[in-house]
């Protein structure tokens, strides 16, 4: 009987993190303030330092994280905002919970990420389609970044605004700017399975502009003034609870280590299964959190090799088997030239391998071996 291999290992960390974690749980036990209570404050500020955007803000979960910077944008009926198809589906959903129009962007085969060379063709499909293109929001898909020199660079052309949903990718870096830092706002979740998750939902948003971090306060509770019972805007209940901020603060010191120890399992991937697969490349200049690890095979192949992997209890996982553009609460918004050929061509190709920091070398040899062996 072989052991299965889990796919994320949260039980591996928390017997690293040893008792301090019950601890930091006790002492908000303690002291009672289980809404905005100092660990929020502490954290954002630890949040901040790691990533060098000059205001944090804690909050419920990254889909509201969105929905704040899309509130504080000012984004609604009418507007569309670009973003890929190829993500999980609270991109679009904040965009559309705002009342604006998604518009989906293809994608780059190499990285994932949004295809800079594919917003021209956004843009009409917004235009023709009546709508007023206000925003991108490019996805670091699976922990790598997306190509921002080229999407400022048309951001800039065009004044849009870029919120970077960074769910997947905070703790990496593209040529020397940390994720959070970038884009006049960028978001993050805190779920479980993220590279950087808490023990239920969380999330933040990022920005380095004082003003816009006034007003995201406000839209996370209510859209409250200068008291709770002053309500100046609509806004949310979008508060990060304080026993996931306490958590986070332990997790948060040993991610460091933990995105190294997901480069070396990364690494060893790339070595071994360079020549039965397309293995996923990091381009000059960035790093990834590897969120996932995420291979290319032809379609029959991918989903045979799903299955083999599966009879030696190896999990593995497609992110992601339907495009938004083809789902029905998404099919109807507009798509850049009227389809996504290489989303649709990554949707039956890619296959994700069990990846954690805590993934060991024995674990992982027999990950490797099973593709091998089904490849061969
Ligand atoms: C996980 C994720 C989200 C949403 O985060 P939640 O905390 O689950 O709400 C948004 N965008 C992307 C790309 C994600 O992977």
């Amino acid at each position: 009987m072989t052991t299965p291999i889990p796919f994320i290992d949260l039980q591996a960390q928390r017997n690293r993190l040893g008792n301090r974690i019950e601890q930091a749980i006790g002492r908000v036990l303690d002291h009672g303030a289980f809404i905005m209570g100092p660990e929020i404050k502490e954290l954002e500020d630890n949040l901040s330092a790691f990533c060098g955007a000059a205001h944090s803000l804690g909050c419920s979960n990254g889909t509201d994280a969105l929905v704040l910077a899309l509130m504080a944008k000012g984004a609604g009926p009418g507007d569309a905002v670009l973003c890929p198809s190829f993500t999980f589906a609270a991109t679009a959903e904040a965009v559309a919970l705002v009342g604006a129009s998604p518009v989906f962007v293809d994608i780059l085969p190499d990285t994932f990420n949004m295809d800079p060379a594919n917003l021209d063709s956004a843009m009409e499909a917004a235009l023709a389609a009546g709508l007023r293109p206000k925003g991108i929001i490019p996805v670091d898909l699976f922990g790598l970044p997306a190509d921002y020199d080229g999407l400022e660079a048309f951001a800039r052309q065009y004044k849009l605004w870029i919120i970077a949903d960074a769910a997947q990718s905070f703790g990496a870096a593209y040529k020397g700017r940390k994720v959070g830092s970038m884009g006049d706002m960028a978001t993050t979740s805190f779920f479980p399975a993220k590279p950087l998750g808490c023990y239920g939902d969380g999330g933040a948003v990022f920005t380095g502009d004082e003003a816009t971090q006034r007003l995201l306060h406000s839209l996370r509770v209510h859209g409250q003034g200068t008291d709770r019972y002053d309500n100046i805007r609509i806004g949310i209940n979008g508060r990060l609870d304080t026993l996931q901020a306490a958590i986070l603060l332990l997790k948060l010191e040993i991610f460091p280590d933990e995105i190294m120890a997901r480069n070396r399992v990364a690494d060893r991937y790339n070595q071994a299964l360079a020549q039965v697969a397309v293995v996923p490349k990091v381009p000059q200049g960035l790093t990834s959190t590897w969120a996932q690890y995420t291979l290319r095979f032809t379609a029959g192949n991918r989903d045979f090799i799903a299955a083999t992997l599966k009879d030696q209890a190896i999990p593995t996982a497609i992110y992601y088997p339907r495009p938004l553009h083809k789902q029905s609460a998404y099919h109807h918004y507009p798509v850049a030239g009227e389809k996504l050929p290489v989303t649709d061509q990554m949707a039956r190709e890619v296959l994700s391998l069990p990846m954690h920091p805590y993934l060991d070398e024995a674990a992982q040899d027999r990950i490797i071996q099973a593709v091998l062996q089904a490849k061969s």
